[in-house]
């Protein structure tokens, strides 16, 4: 059953809005920005082939960036108190997600492992696949984003403890400058009781199940 109260105090605590641009363009101005690119690339923009290209690319840029209108607060303001006294560990694992590096613009894609020991409350186990996408879906460095997934989640839920774990591939590390393709970065964040337990975090890492993780330190 719906906790409302605790609902309520989610929404009330001070909510963290997306950062959003001074001044957003406009559509036509954003599509001009692309022709500018393109020519930047050597190609010619008014080429049959290009024509539609600055709107697809604007459009696609909404479908990528579509986390600056997310607050990942809200999506975990809807909490359930009564789970019949389960304190076990609850983990998500091998989330996909699709990200873009702030640096250079290209995608980071890669799989997310979500864990918290719960105090009282639980969200529903796709509210913590949406909370990844609500960070992804931004740009991005991966260890920004590690905390941030982890520090919304101990924040709202308020649990005995956080565990999240990022594997991901940079294209800007395949496609350009070194290019060295199959390379996994792993970062991780480990709050409360995943940080001071090692059983607890032990556990975490086993259901994640990759030994490439199992050596991550306690950051
Ligand atoms: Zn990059």
């Amino acid at each position: 059953m719906p906790d409302e109260k605790n609902a309520e105090k989610s929404k009330k605590r001070k909510s963290q809005p997306a950062p959003v641009a001074a001044e957003r363009p406009s559509r036509a101005e954003a599509e001009d920005a692309v022709r500018v690119l393109l020519r930047w690339a050597g190609d010619d923009p008014s080429r049959e082939g290009l024509i539609d290209t600055p709107a697809r690319v604007t459009r696609a840029y909404e479908e990528f960036f579509a986390g600056y209108a997310v607050d990942p607060r809200e999506i975990l303001s809807r909490t359930f108190s009564e789970v019949d006294g389960y304190d076990e560990m609850i983990v998500l694992k091998d989330i996909r997600f699709e990200s873009y590096c702030e640096h250079h613009m290209v995608p980071i894609i890669g799989r997310a492992h979500v864990a918290y020991l719960p105090e009282h409350r639980v969200v529903g186990i796709s509210k913590l696949a949406r909370l990844v996408d609500a960070f992804a879906k931004r740009l991005q460095i991966q260890e920004k984003m590690t905390a941030q997934i982890a520090d919304t989640l101990n924040e709202v839920l308020q649990p005995k403890g956080v565990g999240v774990i990022l594997e991901a591939a940079h294209q800007c590390m395949s496609t350009r400058g070194v290019h060295k393709a199959g390379v996994e970065m792993v970062t991780s964040r480990m709050l409360g009781t995943f940080r001071t337990d090692p059983s607890t975090r032990r556990e975490f890492l086993a259901i994640v199940g990759n030994s490439a993780v199992m050596s991550v330190p306690n950051s």
